[in-house]
């Protein structure tokens, strides 16, 4: 087992800056394959790309690589082996990415990679083979013998949900079974201030199909009479918030004392960060922070109703529309897809008729991040990033946060990233801050030797 004076930790940031320009042209690589599960066309890309990712870390000196899969998307699990009595930390990414949209919007072709300004741009640079970049860098510094055991979990199917993550939890419980779990899938809170990232809201979805007819009418001859659908519909979406956009279902959970802690965004940053057209004015109340990470929050996110170039003088007989639902941490995301299928039943104008379908749902998660694994990782982001890094909640859902820390109860979960504010991960013209790769597998190369013990600091 190596050992690492304050020296040996120095030595160990000039050895990421030594790989990670090999590093860097593999992530290039891995952005060039599109692998976009959600497309049913691109599927064989998705296993090329496990394929790629497999050789990769076969040649950074795992001993022990596989591709799995549980009737789902191509996933990576490669294995080295812990030394006698250091923990084993498993590092997790996803290789398959979003659908790039319009590549018309893009400044650069989406699946190929463009440096610009210190940033890379392309589909997946960030989110999530920056975080496969991530390990990478981190296992090539220590010449591929981490002074702890090292598991990498690279999963095909995040964007999609991952729902094939549990059976692929299960069937290889063993395989993946570690004392600390890194997800590098997340943001930071800028390009020079790392985040811990410790709540996550969860996910619930529905589709709400109204009915008023059981056939389209003349306007003329039955309008101001019989209700539409489509004006049903919108009244019925229009009661899911109040007059100052706060959600107004009854009976979703906001806890008391929430992101007391977390730091606030300025208005200016908002509209920086999310480009909010001049005169537009947020919604809800309470800090922005608490708003995002820690309250529930309902979106319409589509609509199915007749579209305007097929449009007649007609009284629409149905319409539907899918409302997304985000869940504040202690929600039960199911309780709360019952209480906005209550609220739609409840809410519709005139009779109407209401069908809810159940969509998607997953779990919030708030972690406790104290204790030494978490004092090691504030520690080796320090160093890293020269800066301290701020426990943040994130909006968005990682559901199978939940799962993992449901299939390993007594693991440390951190959730770290490679993305910052510019980011724009999921939309057009997503990049990677290529600063924050470097700073980000150092952090990571520091935390596998202090649980390690290299630096005199226990693990747990
Ligand atoms: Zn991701």
């Amino acid at each position: 087992m190596s050992s690492f004076n304050l020296d040996g930790m120095s030595d160990l940031v000039q050895r990421v800056r030594d790989v990670l320009p090999s590093v860097r042209a593999d992530l290039e690589d891995l952005v060039r394959i599109q692998s976009v599960w959600a497309d049913p066309a691109r599927r064989a890309e998705v296993h090329r790309s496990a394929e790629a990712v497999s050789k990769l870390l076969s040649e950074a000196g795992f001993g022990d690589v596989r591709i799995v899969a549980e009737g789902g998307a191509p996933a990576v699990i490669a294995h080295h082996p812990a030394p006698e009595g250091a923990p084993t930390v498993l590092l997790y990414a996803h290789h398959d990415v979003q659908p790039e949209g319009d590549p018309g919007q893009w400044h650069t072709a989406p699946f190929e990679p463009t440096e610009r300004d210190g940033r890379l741009y392309g589909r997946g640079t960030a989110d999530d083979k920056a975080g496969i970049a991530t390990h990478l860098a981190a296992f090539r510094a220590h010449g591929g013998n981490p002074p702890v055991g090292v598991t990498v979990f690279v999963e095909g199917e995040e964007e999609s949900g991952s729902p094939s993550l549990s059976r692929l939890l299960a069937t290889h419980r063993e395989a993946l079974a570690a004392d600390v779990i890194v997800i590098a899938d997340s943001d930071n809170w800028s390009t020079d201030i790392p985040s811990l990232t410790v709540s996550l809201r969860g996910l619930a979805d529905c589709v709400v199909e109204v009915a008023t007819l059981d056939h389209g009418l003349h306007s003329g001859m039955w309008g101001g009479v019989v209700p539409d659908a489509l004006s049903v519909l919108v009244r019925l979406l229009a009661s899911l918030h109040d007059d100052d956009g706060n959600v107004a279902v009854e009976g979703l959970h906001e806890p008391v004392t929430a992101a007391a802690d977390f730091p606030d965004y300025t208005p200016d940053r908002v509209r920086a960060d999310t480009g909010l057209l001049d005169g537009v004015r947020e919604i809800g109340s309470g800090s922005v922070a608490q708003r995002l990470w820690a309250k529930p929050a309902i979106t319409v996110i589509g609509i199915d109703t007749t579209p305007i170039a097929q449009a007649s003088n007609t009284l629409i007989a149905r319409a539907r529309a899918k409302v997304s639902m985000r869940v504040a941490p202690g929600g039960d995301a199911a309780a709360h897809l019952a209480a906005l299928t209550r609220h739609l039943e409840g809410h519709a104008p005139w009779g109407a008729k209401v069908t809810v379908t159940p969509g998607d749902v997953g779990e919030p998660y708030a972690i406790a991040a104290s204790g030494p694994v978490y004092d090691a990782a504030r520690s080796a982001f320090r160093e890293a990033w020269g800066h301290d890094a701020v426990d943040t909640g994130v909006g968005g859902s990682i559901p199978f946060i939940a799962e993992f820390a449901a299939a390993f109860p007594d693991a440390k979960i951190l959730v770290t990233g490679v993305e910052d504010p510019d980011t724009q991960a999921h939309s057009i013209n997503e990049s990677l801050h290529l600063g924050v790769l470097e700073r980000a597998a150092t952090a990571e190369a520091l935390l596998l030797a202090r649980l390690g013990g290299s630096d005199g600091q226990p693990a747990s």
